[in-house]
């Protein structure tokens, strides 16, 4: 069968392109096109890490992902040296603190630039404005059809759209109605990385940021913690820690989210230090008992909440019993999880597909066919995992459909 292309790659985003340098360099006489729905390519790219990419980190392993990832262990194995594949391609990265890999001039569109000018120079070919809506079987390959008409054949195809995450989330409801019918299963998206709505958050914790440790309580008894700054919203909470429990979080009824506001202190302490301002600052409000502990609204809140009037009291009237019910309500402040935020405000989104082989991709039940980036179903922590995922399951599928081009 003659073809428009030996690998066809449907989006033009971050692991669509790493797919096509990664098919060039290891087959350059292959004819390599990408396919993308947006006039540009690697739009999203350009949100990420708040405008500077943070694009790998230098801790990488399976479990900073979901269980599914697991039979994945391999891509990561061969193609999670992403730092190599960028310096390849003359982009040099800076690692901060705490391990998250940027791009030496903190600029997301300088990564976008590298990949872009890369793909151009490599002769693949990048059509935008080409949104993929079918897909079927034809020969020994494939032909999809775009939403405007247009029709391409292909030896190899490497489903690489990514998913409904982020500002212009796109659900992709036609091409995925069109993988289903070719028998693969989609686990269904769900938002995440994003923030979880609460229900009967005090007004006054509003704009506040606080060093917590967050643990997420599903019903079915299964719980999740992850410590870092927490930022209470307007019915919400947010904040890093928050974003990753809320990759745990499906909707599930009488989930709830409690917080320990004082990690560094264990409950013995913050009892001793409440004792200790109950004599020291006797005349003090007593509303500022948790003055130097938390913040001053977190402290008013938790000090509202435990002792009656207590805006018209002093320090030095704290009861016993008291002092024990602010300690246990610093140790446990908890909120009734009613949802979490929209995929356009979510990061990344759970699901896809899993049904691949473990090491190339390719689909069990669609031969010919690969999978990359988020449309599989693995998602990570935020600090550099998702994109780190992106690049190596991209080079992966890529090397893959090239390898398979001389089978
Ligand atoms: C605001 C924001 C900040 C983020 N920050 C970070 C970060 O700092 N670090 C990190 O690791 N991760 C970050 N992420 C997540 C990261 O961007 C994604 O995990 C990653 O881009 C996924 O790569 P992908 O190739 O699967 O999908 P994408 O990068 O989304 O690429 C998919 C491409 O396919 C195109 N497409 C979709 N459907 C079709 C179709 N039917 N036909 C043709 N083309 C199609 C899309 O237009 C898009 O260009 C962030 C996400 C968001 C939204």
């Amino acid at each position: 069968m003659k073809t428009d292309a030996d690998i066809l790659i449907i989006g033009a985003g971050a692991s669509g392109m790493a797919a096509a340098l990664q098919a060039v360099r290891d087959c350059p006489e292959a004819r390599i096109v990408l396919l993308e729905r947006s006039d540009r390519p690697g739009k999203k790219l350009l949100t990420t890490g708040n405008g500077r990419c943070n694009l790998s980190n230098r801790e990488i392993g399976i479990s900073c992902y979901n269980p599914a990832a697991e039979r994945f262990t391999q891509v990561l194995d061969n193609y999670g040296g992403d730092i190599g594949f960028f310096r390849s391609l003359g982009l040099m990265t800076r690692e901060d603190a705490e391990g998250r890999v940027y791009p030496l001039s903190g600029q997301a569109s300088s990564v976008l630039d590298v990949l872009r000018f890369a793909v151009a120079s490599s002769g693949a070919k990048i059509i935008c404005s080409a949104e993929v809506t079918g897909i079927s079987e034809e020969g020994s390959g494939f032909t999809v059809t775009t939403a405007d008409g247009r029709q391409f054949t292909s030896r190899k195809v490497i489903a690489a759209v990514g998913s409904p995450a982020g500002a212009h989330g796109y659900d992709n409801k036609q091409l995925i109605s069109s993988f289903r019918r070719r028998g693969i299963r989609l686990r269904p998206f769900s938002p995440a990385l994003v923030y979880l709505s609460v229900d009967e958050l005090p007004a006054q914790l509003r704009g506040t940021r606080v060093q917590a440790e967050a643990t997420l309580r599903l019903e079915d008894g299964r719980s999740f913690s992850e410590t870092g700054e927490v930022q209470f919203g307007e019915g919400y909470v947010s904040g890093i820690c928050v974003m990753d429990l809320s990759r745990e979080y499906d909707g599930e009824a009488g989930a709830g989210i409690e917080f320990d506001l004082c990690p560094e202190l264990t409950a013995e302490d913050i009892a001793e230090n409440l004792e200790t301002a109950r004599i020291s600052r006797a005349d003090a409000p007593a509303s500022a008992a948790l003055t130097g502990l938390v913040p001053k609204a977190v402290g008013e809140t938790v000090l509202k909440q435990c002792c009656k009037d207590v805006f018209r009291r002093k320090t030095g009237s704290l009861t016993a019993e008291e002092i024990l019910s602010i300690t246990e309500l610093v140790k446990r402040f908890r909120l009734r999880v009613s949802g979490k935020g929209p995929f356009r405000s979510a990061q990344i989104c759970t699901g896809g597909t899993d049904e691949l082989n473990g090491s190339t991709l390719e689909s069990t039940v669609c031969r010919g066919l690969y999978f990359c980036g988020e449309i599989v179903d693995v998602d990570g922590k935020c600090g550099g995992y998702n994109l780190h995922w992106a690049w190596a399951s991209g080079r992966a599928a890529g090397a893959a459909a090239a390898a398979a081009l001389n089978e």
